[in-house]
C-alpha cells in the first residue's frame, strides 16, 4: 500500500492562499510596473520589520544576496571568506563569484553548524569575513562567531536562506551579523513563485551600497557609481511574498510541531535525531535524521510511497568545481562523515499529523527490522 507522501508539494500551500495570491499578482499586472516599484518597497519594509532590522533590500535570489553582501563589504580577489563545508554549494559559489576564495571550518556533530572552536585556526591574514549558515533552520552559534569576528576585524554575513523567522538569543537571524541574506526559492520557509532573495542590515552605509549594487551600481538612472550587477526582486514576487509573510510564524510553528512529533515517535530508535541548541528557535526548514544505513532506509520508505531527500550528498570542498582548492578527503572529517548518513524527512506546514505519524511509524518499523538482523548476516550483505 502506497502512503503517497511526497517530500514537498507546493500546490497545497497555494490552495490555502489562492485568493490572496491571485489578487496580489493581479494588482501588479494591472499597475503595469514590474521591476523595483511599490510592491518591492512594501515587502522590504515588512520584512525588515519582521526581522527587526532597519534596512532590507530585495534582490534576485539567495545566491545573489550573498554575493551582493560580500561586494558591499568590499570583498573580492585575494580575500578569503570562511563558511560551512556542508552547506548548499551555492553558499561558496557566491563567495567565488566575487573573486574571493571560500575557506571552510568543520561543523559541530550535534547541530551540524560551524564549530566555533575550530574557527580561530581557519583565520589567515587574507580572511575578511565569516559566513555562518543557519543550516536546516537552526541558528548557528553566533555569539562566539561575533566575538571572534570582532577581535579579528572580520565582517559577519549570515546565510539565512534556510532560516526565515529563526531566533537566536532573542534576535531574529538576519539581524545578528553585519548583513543577513535570505532566499525565497519556492520551497524555502518563505517562498516566492519563482526566484527571489533579500539582504538585511542595520548599517546605513551598507544598505546604500546594496541598493546601488543590485541595480547595476546606479545611484540614479544612468549614473553608475559602482561596478554592480543586475539582481532585483521583481514586483510580482514581492507582492506574493507580502501576501505570504503574515503566515510565516504560523507555518514555522507548524514545522516545529511536526518536528516534535517526529522526535517523540522516533525517540527510542537508534537513529540520531536533530538536536536543538539552547537559546534558539529552530524553524526546521528540514528535519534531518542520521543513520549509517541511510540508503537502505530511503529505499524502504520509497517502497511505501514515502519520499525523502538528501542534504547534501557531497560536501562543498569535495565538489569537482572546487577540486582546485586542493582539499582532499579528511579535510573536514565531521562534514564528510555526515554526508553519507543524513536523510531529510518530509516536513512542510501542510503535512498532516496523520501523515507525519505514517512516516515516523514506517521508520520505526524499519528500525526494528534492523535491530533484529543478525550482525553476522549483515556483514555478508
Ligand atoms: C537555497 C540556499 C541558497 C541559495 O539560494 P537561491 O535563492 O537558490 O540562490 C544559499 N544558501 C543556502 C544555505 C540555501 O539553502
Amino acid at each position: 500500500m502506497s502512503a503517497n507522501i511526497p517530500f514537498g508539494d507546493l500546490r497545497l500551500q497555494y490552495r490555502t492562499l489562492q485568493a490572496e495570491v491571485d489578487e496580489a499578482v493581479r494588482s501588479v499586472l494591472e499597475r503595469g510596473w514590474f521591476v523595483l516599484g511599490k510592491s518591492v518597497a512594501e515587502f522590504e519594509r515588512a520584512f525588515a520589520a519582521f526581522c527587526g532590522v532597519q534596512f532590507a533590500v530585495g534582490v534576485g535570489n539567495g545566491t545573489d544576496a550573498l554575493q551582493l553582501a560580500l561586494m558591499a563589504c568590499g570583498i573580492g580577489r585575494g580575500d578569503e571568506v570562511i563558511t560551512a563545508p556542508n552547506s548548499a554549494t551555492f553558499t561558496a559559489l557566491a563567495i567565488s563569484s566575487t573573486g574571493a576564495t571560500p575557506a571552510f571550518v568543520d561543523v559541530d556533530p550535534g547541530t551540524y553548524n560551524v564549530d566555533p572552536q575550530k574557527l580561530l585556526a581557519a583565520i589567515t591574514p587574507r580572511t575578511r569575513a565569516i559566513m555562518p549558515v543557519h543550516l536546516f533552520g537552526q541558528p548557528a552559534a553566533m555569539e562566539p562567531i561575533l566575538s571572534l569576528a570582532k577581535s579579528h576585524g572580520l565582517w559577519v554575513i549570515e546565510d539565512a536562506a534556510q532560516a526565515h523567522g529563526a531566533v537566536y538569543q532573542g534576535q531574529h537571524v538576519g539581524a545578528i551579523g553585519d548583513i543577513g541574506c535570505f532566499s525565497f526559492y519556492p520551497s524555502k520557509n518563505l517562498g516566492a513563485y519563482g526566484d527571489g532573495g533579500l539582504v538585511t542590515t542595520n548599517n546605513q552605509d551598507l544598505a546604500d551600497k546594496l541598493v546601488m549594487l543590485r541595480n547595476g551600481g546606479q545611484k540614479t538612472r544612468y549614473d553608475h557609481r559602482l561596478l554592480g550587477i543586475n539582481s532585483r526582486l521583481d514586483e510580482i514576487q514581492a507582492a506574493i511574498l507580502s501576501a505570504k509573510l503574515p503566515y510565516l510564524d504560523r507555518w514555522n510553528d507548524r514545522r516545529r510541531h511536526i518536528a516534535a512529533l517526529y522526535t517523540a515517535i522516533l525517540g527510542d530508535t537508534d537513529l540520531v535525531l536533530p538536536e536543538e541548541a539552547a537559546g534558539g528557535r529552530h524553524v526546521y526548514h528540514l528535519y534531518v535524521i542520521r543513520t549509517p544505513q541511510r540508503e537502505d532506509l530511503q529505499k524502504h520508505l520509497a517502497a511505501q510511497g514515502i519520499e525523502c531527500a538528501v542534504h547534501y550528498p557531497t560536501p562543498i570542498h569535495r565538489q569537482e568545481a572546487y577540486h582546485w582548492l586542493g582539499l582532499g578527503p579528511g579535510s573536514f572529517p565531521v562534514a564528510e562523515s555526515l554526508a553519507p548518513d543524513l536523510l531529510s524527512l518530509p516536513i512542510y506546514p501542510e503535512l498532516t499529523d496523520t501523515k507525519v505519524r505514517q512516516v515516523a511509524n514506517a521508520i520505526r518499523e524499519w528500525s526494528t527490522l534492523q535491530r533484529r538482523k543478525d550482525p553476522a548476516t549483515e556483514e555478508i550483505a
